[in-house]
């Protein structure tokens, strides 16, 4: 077989999509023979997965590539790939082509079912394999069904719902590399997923763009609310997540259905953006902050004790101070449990990026100063909240900052770290008492008893 013990080695950028992607490129290579180098100096194959909704990891494949230039003037036999999200950008091949003239293998999110032959065609000497669909073509739909997937661990796992996204919010660059929305058909998740809880996986997040907008496209008349229903019958899976959703869509049946539900985790993941009015329509999100505080009050009354996350936006175009202080506004009214919070940077082949009134570097970053500052209080009076609360978690074994410590998560998505014994708790669901929250992190002890949270 070619390619036998070979070894690669992948570096990942950017969201859970993409490390799922790269769970799947794992097989595909391990099916081919490949096994896992521990650093670049004994990789035969180097490839990196990439991301271009921000331009920092993209500068940073653009410099680690070009570090690989001496290595692979040692080693000529080394294969040096670059795939994922930023190749598929108009003009991104060509840039590769003459700033990266060492990389040997190109191909894009919906190129990697041919990831084999494009090997092959590198291994047999043809140096430049480079392959990109571009969004026009249909054949990709379905393409990744059936491909081998490494899955990272033994207890949780990715499952992809859909493909694309059709939102075209006005700084995001997802809908034009990732390609329109397609819905994966019902029966292929709900088999995957049971076949996921017969192996012993205990948790699955379902990914998607969009996830709120499943089902539209397909034969059968079903939308995400039907998923997660069918879904929490399977057994042998213990607590299903789903990212992301988007506000605009998330329906009335959507939260009753997760409130009925067993195992779908009352974590809600919204990304807000921002608070202005003004700012969300020039973001093109399709929801108001009336429309938002209002869904998240008809959470909060249909599952209580769920907890609320967010991502939010700085310095978009034309962000004033006042628009700014409608973000902290709905932070202090909505009381997030934590945010994701970014810099608003401009994406080549965005409506926003051509938008006047770019806000200059020094008023983003004294914004997300601020922005921080409110909702790490919040964070931290919310987790306060929870002391000598018992909650449940999942054990998912050594703390990745003490390994004197287990860590696990709550069903609302908090992290959790207490003393136990490893190889007894594993993959069970306990009981740990909060007995120090912080802002980031519930420090607790196993409880023998107590009403989980
Ligand atoms: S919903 Fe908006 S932000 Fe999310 S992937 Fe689609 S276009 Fe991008």
């Amino acid at each position: 077989m070619q390619g036998h013990h070979r070894k690669y080695l992948l570096q990942t950028f950017g969201c859970q999509m993409n490390v799922h992607d790269s769970e799947i490129i794992a097989g595909i290579l391990e099916k081919e023979g490949y096994v896992p180098a521990r650093d670049p100096e004994e990789a035969d194959l180097i490839l990196f997965n990439t991301c271009c909704v921000r331009e920092n990891p993209e500068r940073k494949v653009y410099g680690r590539v070009g570090d690989l230039k001496r290595l692979k003037e040692k080693k000529p036999d080394l294969i040096i790939g670059i795939c994922g999200c930023m190749v598929q950008q108009e003009g991104e091949l060509e840039k590769i082509k003459e700033q990266l003239p060492h990389v040997d293998l190109v191909f894009g999110t919906h190129n990697i079912h041919r990831l084999p032959e494009l090997l092959h065609q590198v291994e047999a000497g043809i140096k430049h394999a480079y392959e990109v669909w571009d969004e026009e073509r249909e054949e990709r739909d379905g393409l990744v069904e059936g491909l081998p997937v490494k899955r990272e661990g033994d207890l949780k796992a990715w499952v992809t719902i859909m493909y694309g996204c059709d939102n075209f919010c006005s700084y995001c660059i997802v809908p034009y590399v990732r390609g329109r929305e397609r819905s994966r058909p019902f029966e292929e998740i709900i088999a995957e997923v049971t076949e996921l809880g017969r192996e012993g996986y205990k948790e699955v997040t379902l990914l998607g763009q969009n996830v709120n907008a499943y089902g539209k496209g397909l034969p059968e008349k079903v939308d995400f609310a039907d998923l997660l229903a069918a879904l929490d019958r399977i057994p042998g899976i213990e607590r299903i997540r789903y990212t992301t959703s988007h506000p605009r869509d998330f329906s009335s049946k959507l939260i009753k259905t997760i409130a009925a539900s067993r195992k779908v985790c009352e974590h809600f993941h919204l990304p807000l953006q921002a608070g202005s009015d003004k700012i969300l329509r020039k973001m093109n999100r399709g929801y108001t902050s009336r429309r938002y505080l209002d869904l998240v009050a008809e959470i909060r009354e249909h599952v209580p004790g769920s907890s609320i996350t967010t991502d939010l936006i700085v310095g978009f175009p034309g962000e004033t101070e006042e628009d700014f202080q409608a973000t902290l506004d709905m932070i202090r009214k909505v009381e997030f449990d934590s945010a994701f919070t970014f810099i608003y940077s401009p994406r080549r082949g965005t409506a926003a990026a051509r938008m006047p009134d770019q806000v200059p570097e020094d008023e983003k970053r004294d914004r997300i100063y601020r922005l921080i500052e409110v909702q790490n209080e919040i964070s931290l009076r919310k987790n306060e909240a929870l002391k000598g609360r018992v909650v449940e978690v999942l054990v998912e074994g050594e703390s990745e900052t003490n390994p004197a410590l287990l860590q696990g998560r709550t069903r609302t998505n908090k992290l959790v770290l207490f003393a136990g014994d490893r190889d007894a708790l594993y993959g069970k669901l306990v009981d740990v008492r909060v007995t120090e929250p912080q802002t980031w992190v519930l420090k607790g002890e196993l409880a023998s008893g107590g009403e989980p949270v």
